[in-house]
């Protein structure tokens, strides 16, 4: 039995899925497989774990497992769930990727997707759990997806086992055809349970007209009228990527300054505006630069969705407040009652400080209006309370990989119809809404998809070959997937296992036909001793290659620590130029040339190059004890460094696990390695990236025509036809060596190599 708190309990009742709790749970008893679609606030993510425990699935050793597609969204529903059924945390539980608070008592377990596939490995059948639910399957991750396949096999080999699981599946839209109708995914069709979703009506608002560009503008504009014209009631502004989140919320701080202070207490005036001003310092001008963008082969999909900003992000002009104030004809009815609030702005993202994250959720302070400017993170796995007006900017950033170089480039497109309605839905949470949509109805009819697409059709698959491999899943294009990649991307994957050396073709011959004819032997590619290893961290393919190189020479050590600092995204705060500070954009990047041209060292053309930056970066800020402000000095993004911190642990005890007599610690105070180590090091890193090696081209005559002397400072590499560029932003920009080694190619302004070695030819 659930002892909930009285308000507690009053909030659920109000929820619709309450109303549909015999329904659901009859449909979970009699069948192994249920769908569950409901729109977002309905009460899915923190009601049906509920569910379950109160009808006995977590009696006994059996556990219920949620996952989660967002680190935040797993962390925050564990909390809340805890808190509605007066529990604790001991029960109620959490893991992500590096942390988590399980313990033996835990009942309910929220966790990330990658999270229960690496449990997947270690023990297929999930015998820890009696129910797994996987939420926010419409997000269509690659690990759910992924999940979903496997659970569609694991569901009936515990079914013969006599110890059945049941497997949930939550999606915030019916678009569940791709899990009903897959034959080869469920051959019995599952239930699908619809929850009435109690949403107060959002009217929607479309612009007359789309403008071209400057959508942040119109966003700015947009939120200025509703603030000064319309009623009480918050707003949530959806824009693409952190540096936008960023430049609107400055962009409003600057338009309505909150000096409530000054009128409530007079006296503490110049204290109170003093500090603020100061934290403003801090929390405006350094994030809001971009200087570089170190973001990395994804291992991380929820954080790869927000980065890549790229440097040449269009800016906003400075707007005539007196010309915003127009109202459009549609909004006039509305716009007796005059605000006169503060306007109290947030930003939320991914990237975001897990501190300020939780800001949304509090209450705004007094008489203020909340104003929360966000990526889709905000979309569908977070509820923020009290959002009456939402604007929606309809855009989208996506990263685009070619599928067979891997090659990534980051677009800002039009969402889907169905995420432009779930933006909008945000805005009837707690009474009627609206929702301003900063394009035409005509461009949302003609140019928006029905569905954004499954995200493994879009990426590519190395990673998720390997641990398919790892579970002797041996043709795995016939896995089941709810939507199969391409028979490219699967290729693609395939070779460069290969060539890392994780797999290894076998010719398996065919039995002798009934006529006595011998077909062509079957070709499988199978997992090697060193695929298994490299099966075992949790990086991507290139960097376990070169982690279970390491401890050849003593290296290890260091191995961690680059793959640790390769892993995780944007290690350097990104510096944007703006208008504004042009002055101090130049000083701030100047500054920055200097602290990596001293981190790489003085033959750094010879050496590591931006490698060896990283781990310098890593070493010093451990041995001053990683403080905000040491990494805020250094342009080093704190919350970047703690993961690296709980990285390098996790890849340490990886270590420890897999390779015989590792023997490693974490020595957080990393010495710089010596110039023998450095060598060593490189060879390690050119093993991982062996096919990532470009070759400068030779300059061109200085009377060579324009088409020649595009090629001034290009390079060719082995993957692409077309020249690539070292970033301007790497500490070899300058030295242009001979050969490199990169860590990956992504097309901004120009095609860019980033995370640059040099390497000398034998
Ligand atoms: P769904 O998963 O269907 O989108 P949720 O179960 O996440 O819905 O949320 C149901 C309701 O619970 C939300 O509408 C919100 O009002 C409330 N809720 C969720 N998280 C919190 C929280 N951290 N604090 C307060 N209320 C919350
Ligand atoms: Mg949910």
């Amino acid at each position: 039995p659930v002892n909930r708190k009285a308000d507690v309990q009053e909030a659920r009742l109000k929820l619709p899925i309450l109303a549909e709790e015999q329904i659901i749970m009859e449909t979970i008893n009699e069948n192994s497989v249920t769908i569950i679609c409901g729109e977002t606030g309905s009460g899915k993510t923190t009601q049906v774990p509920q569910f379950l425990y109160e009808a006995g699935y977590a009696q006994g050793d059996g556990i219920i497992a949620v996952t989660e597609p967002r680190r935040v969204a797993a962390i925050s529903m564990s909390y809340r769930v805890a808190t509605e059924m007066n529990l604790s945390s001991r029960e109620i539980s959490y893991q992500i990727r590096y942390e988590g608070n399980v313990t033996e008592n835990t009942k309910i377990k929220f966790m990330t997707d990658g999270v229960l596939l690496k449990e997947v490995q270690k023990d297929f059948l999930l015998t820890k759990y009696s129910v797994v639910i996987i939420d926010e399957a419409h997000e269509r991750s690659v690990y759910t997806d992924i999940l979903i396949g496997l659970l569609s096999r694991i569901v009936p080999l515990r079914h013969k086992k006599g110890n059945p699981l049941k497997l949930i599946i939550m999606s915030a839209t019916l678009r569940v055809e791709d899990f009903t109708e897959n034959r080869r995914l469920f051959k019995i069709v599952p239930p699908v349970v619809k929850v009435d979703s109690r949403q107060f009506p959002v009217t929607i608002h479309f612009n007359k007209r789309t403008p071209m560009e400057g959508f942040l503008n119109e966003a700015y504009k947009k939120v200025c009228k509703i603030h000064k014209m319309l009623p009480s009631g918050g707003i949530l502004v959806f824009v693409t990527g952190q540096q936008e989140v960023y430049t609107l919320c400055k962009k409003l701080k600057n338009t309505f300054p909150d000096n409530r202070g000054q009128k409530e207490h007079p006296k503490e005036k110049t204290k109170k505006g003093r500090r603020r001003k100061s934290d403003k310092k801090k929390e405006d001008v350094m994030p809001s630069i971009n200087l570089d963008n170190y973001s990395v082969d994804p291992i991380d999909e929820e954080e790869e969705r927000e980065a890549g900003e790229d440097s040449d992000f269009e800016l906003l002009d400075d707007i005539d407040l007196d010309d915003s104030v127009q109202m459009s004809s549609d909004e006039e009815g509305q716009s007796k009652q005059v605000c006169t609030e503060p306007l109290y702005v947030l930003p939320l993202f991914s990237l975001l400080s897990t501190e300020k994250q939780a800001k949304v959720f509090a209450p705004p302070p007094e008489g203020c209006r909340l104003c929360v400017i966000a990526t889709n993170v905000a979309e569908t796995s977070l509820t923020i309370p009290n959002i009456k007006y939402v604007v929606d900017t309809g855009k989208v950033k996506t990263k685009f990989y070619d599928k067979v170089t891997g090659v990534s480039t980051f677009k800002i497109i039009w969402t889907s119809k169905a995420a432009a309605n779930q933006r909008a839905g945000r805005a009837g949470r707690v009474a009627p809404g609206h929702c301003y949509r900063l394009y035409s109805s005509a461009v949302f009819n003609e140019d928006f998809e029905k569905f954004s697409p499954a995200e493994i059709t879009r990426r590519p698959v190395d990673d998720l070959i390997l641990q398919m491999k790892d579970m002797n899943i041996e043709k795995v294009v016939n896995f089941p997937y709810p939507t199969p990649p391409d028979i490219e991307q699967i290729k693609a994957a395939e070779n460069l296992l290969i060539s890392l050396g994780a797999l290894a073709v076998e010719q398996v011959p065919r039995p002798l036909s009934r006529r006595g004819r011998r077909k062509p032997p079957d070709v499988v590619s199978r997992i090697t001793p060193l695929g298994r290893a490299m099966a075992c961290f949790p990086v991507s393919p290139r960097y376990a290659k070169m982690l279970s190189l390491g401890h050849q020479q003593g290296l290890l050590p260091y191995v961690v620590a680059v793959v640790a600092a390769l892993s995780v995204q944007e290690v350097f705060i990104e510096f944007h130029k703006s208008s504004e500070d042009k002055s101090e954009f130049q000083e701030k990047l100047k500054y920055m040339t200097q602290i990596k041209r001293m981190w790489a060292g003085s033959n750094h053309s010879l050496l590591l190059g931006d490698l060896m930056v990283l781990l310098k970066a890593v070493g010093a800020c451990e041995y001053q004890g990683a403080s905000p402000e040491f990494c805020e000095k250094h342009g080093i993004r704190y919350k970047a460094m703690k993961e690296i911190r709980k990285l390098r642990a996790q890849l340490t005890n990886a270590v420890n696990t897999v390779i015989d007599n590792a023997n490693l610690c974490v020595d957080p105070k990393l010495d710089p390695p010596n110039d023998l180590q450095a060598k060593l090091l490189r060879q390690i890193v050119l093993a991982g990236l062996a096919d990532h090696v470009a070759k400068k081209c030779p300059d061109p005559a200085p009377n060579a025509d324009e088409e020649a002397k595009k090629l001034k400072h290009a390079y060719f590499c082995t993957e692409l036809e077309e020249p690539v560029f070292i970033h301007p932003l790497s500490v070899l920009y300058k030295q242009k060596p001979e050969y490199i080694v990169y860590q990956y190619i992504q097309e901004t302004s120009k095609v860019y190599m980033k995370g640059i070695s040099a390497i000398e030819p034998e």
